[in-house]
């Protein structure tokens, strides 16, 4: 069998970027995905706007030209799928990783569909594929939904928005827009500060109106086929009918993967360790790259300041 210098798992922006840059060092490589090319990307809401600007969202300084200084999905996807077209990406797609073993030097990467041998591997997995459940009866429900795609199936529906950082208050405005009788349950006091700037005082005044009802230090406790109970401010349960619950409740990155792969994992948020300069972790020559990093701190790296991970990787494979 061969043996890969690189084998990457997760073809998101960062594992594209670690093999563009696998590519230019003349290591052999392949990137395994379980979906298809930046499959995140594929499943964001369709009509998102990146926080970013699209110059911070590049990789390899392969120009991003958007329309907006901000990019949306479509063109997100149209820049990341046309480099692994015209750079010629080697690709396994609609493959999941399933285990990753060391002996002798070389990792077996065991997958859905074969094996592989490398003398490194990147694992670049991102953390969009698990939902951060609220562990609630009804959760479980069909009508609850932990992504959001679009505002139209929701048109004069009552829904429950759960959250309050951008996925959460994205929703509900694009839903409250058309026609869906909206009400927000938050943890917490205020919307999160991590809300996009030019959004947050939409969502502000639209709070402050009425037009979308919300329950500030609330927390949701039950999920009914026709209603939702909430605890509210001052501790008591109150009931509301209720067709949709979207539970935008953030997402986490596969800690039983990492685990099974050897890598340590630190602390309340569970920080997977890897050396901060190398981004190689406790088990030589395997290494982290993109979100995946944080944890369950997912709001400490984007694509912006992951990008460098891919360059900080190969020259220390390179130098070893
Ligand atoms: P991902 O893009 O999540 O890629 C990981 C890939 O690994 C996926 O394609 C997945 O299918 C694959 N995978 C997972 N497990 C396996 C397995 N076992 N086997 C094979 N493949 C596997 N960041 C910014 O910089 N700017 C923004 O404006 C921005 N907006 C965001 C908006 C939303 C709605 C979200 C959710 C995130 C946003 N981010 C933004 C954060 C971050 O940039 C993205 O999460 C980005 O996709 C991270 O890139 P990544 O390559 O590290 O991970």
């Amino acid at each position: 069998m061969e043996i890969l210098d690189i084998l990457i798992i997760g073809g998101g922006p960062i594992g594209l970027n670690c093999a563009l840059e696998a590519q230019k060092n003349n290591l052999s490589y392949r990137v395994i995905e379980k979906g298809t090319i930046v499959n995140s990307l594929y499943n964001y809401p369709l009509y998102m706007r990146f926080f970013s600007t699209s110059e911070k969202l590049e990789i390899d300084g392969i120009p991003f030209i958007s329309t907006a200084p901000k990019p949306g999905r479509q063109e997100a996807l149209e820049y990341y799928q046309g480099i692994a077209r015209q750079r010629n990406i080697n690709i396994n797609l609609y493959e999941k990783v399933e285990k990753v073993s060391k002996e002798n030097e070389i990792f077996t990467v065991e997958t859905s569909k074969g094996k592989y041998s490398a003398k490194n591997v990147i694992i670049s997995t991102g953390f969009y594929d698990i939902p951060n459940l609220m562990n609630i009866p009804g959760e479980d429900l069909p009508k609850v939904k932990h992504y959001y795609t679009e505002p139209y199936p929701y048109a004069k529906q009552k829904i429950v928005v759960v959250g309050s950082s951008n996925s959460a208050v994205d929703a509900a405005l694009e839903t409250y827009r058309k026609g869906a009788e909206v009400t927000m349950i938050i943890r917490h006091s205020e919307i999160s500060k991590s809300v996009k700037y030019w959004v947050k005082p939409d969502i502000e005044n639209r709070i402050a109106e009425g037009s979308i009802a919300t329950h500030f230090n609330a927390e949701l406790m039950e999920i009914k086929q026709h209603s939702v109970v909430f605890k509210d401010e001052k501790g008591e349960l109150q009931e509301i009918e209720n067709d949709f619950v979207l539970a935008m409740t953030g997402y986490l990155p596969d800690f039983d993967f990492l685990k099974n792969s050897g890598i340590e994992l630190q602390g309340d948020c569970l920080n997977p360790l890897y050396h901060p300069e190398t981004m190689e972790t406790n088990v030589p020559n395997l290494y982290l790259a993109g979100v995946v990093c944080g944890g369950k701190d997912t709001h400490l790296w984007f694509i912006e300041n992951s990008r460098i991970h891919a360059e900080m990787i190969v020259k220390n494979i390179l130098s070893e």
